[in-house]
């Protein structure tokens, strides 16, 4: 029988939660529903220097909006609570003491001053690795190097200490990366880790570990930093005796920026003006503002769908997919090890393919929302209307209102540069004809409008086509925009007049 599957997002709460995480979060998550397994939310909060406040909430509330529902954990409790590692200091402890006890671990006592004459001393004797290991611990102020007896008393008498994984010189250590395939390391090259800090505290590794191990994770999904960690961690379940449980690992491949040149970071993303965090996030220390996908108008189901594409691939053609359609083709074997190119593009196409798939009355309650903040009121039989024309032209829902004003208020600002081209006398002769012929109706719709144009081709023997970008102008302020009748109908035959002599009173004739 298959091990259920249980995986885990394990952020540490250090800020606002990077888009990256979002995406490992996204790929648990799919593993999980596809096997019918369990999601978990771990927070790996071991690192109280690195404690930003408000960061855990970030994280959950980022993750609910997102979509990405969790069965246990921090939000949600669950059999292996607690899922918060600072609420699990006593149980990293108990298994510390485990290794101490088996000879696998070992006290030391070493100041920073002492660790620091280390390094100097290894770097003027020419050697390229400086690192506190089976090298170099003998000659160290640890447990292995001091007296039984001057040990106890050091520890008796509250001295700081931490505790160091005794790693054996010139083991093999292989593990098999679902993504990466076979990864070989010789233990030399691997330090002696601390596992428990001065403070009491368990190091992201310790911790690590034996959570995975209690809380019987079977697939550990994370980004590609962790892969250096990853021999460690399978060294650490060897020691424990732990084999037959450890996880299977699937190390992630980086995001990076468009270009493909580098990490993408925050900076370049500030600089793009694109964003980098799900939610708004203000720094607490800097007070530095940040917006997030979510108000920028990324609609959560866009978002996953292109995240989804960082990194894996269906094997199709097929790009949309629904979060049932996701669960069913995901597969880690389909995910690649090359760095993803983040591409902002890429998620306003998914953004606007969404936004289209809605329903025109979906799309309403958008208009209506920015409508609200501006205090204007507006039938709902219009506000379908608007997005009707506007749907094509949209990628975020705030666009129904910033890319339809003209809908609501007359514009009171003109593209300029192509008034001073395109209007001329024959503008001048068939608009003020056209502005008569609608005046003698009492109301159009798209249709009498434009044969209304027609007509007016006709009697003034001007071609529509030539008039037709001034009209526009005229009529919205703008050289582009959704089908020009059609804005008319929505605007009205008076408003449409009087717009139309607005342009005609104020609009000059290019002397030639
Ligand atoms: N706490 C680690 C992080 O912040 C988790 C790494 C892992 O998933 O093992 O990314």
């Amino acid at each position: 029988m298959m091990k259920e599957v249980r995986v885990r997002f394990a952020p540490s709460p250090t800020g606002a939660l990077h888009i990256g995480g979002v995406r490992t979060a996204l790929y648990n998550f799919l593993l999980a529903r596809k096997y019918n397994g369990k999601m978990l939310l771990r927070i790996e909060d071991t690192d109280q220097n690195r404690f930003v406040p408000g960061a855990e909430e970030y994280i959950i509330e980022s993750l609910a909006w997102a979509g990405i529902e969790i069965d246990e954990g921090v939000s949600k409790g669950g059999p292996y609570a607690p899922y918060r590692q600072s609420d699990r200091k006593g149980i990293y402890q108990k298994y510390a003491q485990q290794l101490l006890d088996e000879g696998k671990a070992y006290y030391a006592f070493d100041t920073e001053q002492e660790l620091e004459s280390m390094r100097e001393r290894l770097k003027a004797q020419g050697s390229s690795d400086q690192q506190y290991s089976s090298v170099t611990r003998m000659q160290m102020k640890n447990s292995l190097t001091l007296q039984e007896s001057e040990v106890k008393q050091k520890l008796e008498s509250g001295e700081h200490f931490v505790i160091r994984l005794n790693v054996p010189a010139n083991l093999e250590i292989k593990l098999n990366d679902l993504i990466r395939g076979e990864v070989r390391v010789n233990s030399s090259q691997v330090d002696d880790k601390v596992l428990m800090k001065s403070d009491g505290m368990p190091t992201y590794h310790l911790a690590n570990v034996v959570d995975d191990y209690l809380m019987k994770i079977s697939h550990v999904i994370r980004g590609e930093e962790w892969l250096p960690s990853a021999p460690l961690h399978v060294l650490l379940y060897r020691f424990f005796g732990w084999e037959k449980e450890m996880p299977q690992f699937a190390h992630l491949p980086l995001l990076l920026k468009a270009d493909g040149n580098g990490k993408l970071s925050k900076r370049d993303a500030d600089k793009a003006g694109f964003p980098i965090f799900p939610l708004n996030w203000t720094d607490p220390k800097t007070k530095e503002f940040s917006k997030g996908f979510r108000e920028n108008g990324y609609l959560p189901e866009a978002l996953l769908n292109f995240l989804a594409f960082l990194g894996w691939n269906p094997g199709t053609e097929q790009e949309i997919f629904s979060m049932k359609e996701m669960i069913d083709a995901f597969t880690l074997e389909r995910i690649g090890k090359a760095g993803a190119k983040f591409d902002i593009h890429k998620a306003q196409w998914f953004n606007q393919q969404y936004l289209r798939a809605k329903t025109d009355e979906q799309l309403a309650q958008y208009l209506f929302d920015s409508l609200k903040k501006e205090k204007i009121e507006c039938p709902d039989e219009k506000a379908i209307k608007i997005c009707i024309a506007m749907k094509e032209r949209v990628t975020f829902p705030r666009d129904f209102w910033e890319y339809g004003k003209f809908f609501f208020v007359a514009p009171t600002q003109f593209d300029e540069q192509l008034i001073a081209k395109k209007w001329n006398d024959d503008t001048v002769k068939f608009l003020t004809a056209y502005k008569e012929e609608l005046k003698g109706k009492s109301i159009i719709d798209a249709e009498n409008a434009k044969s209304l144009l027609e007509k007016t081709s006709i009697l003034t023997e001007i071609a529509s086509g030539k008039i037709m970008q001034m009209l526009r102008v005229a009529l919205t302020g703008g050289a582009s925009g959704p089908d020009l009748m059609m804005t008319m109908e929505i605007i009205g035959k008076d408003e449409s007049v009087s717009r139309i002599s607005y342009a005609l009173e104020n609009f000059k004739v290019k002397v030639s």
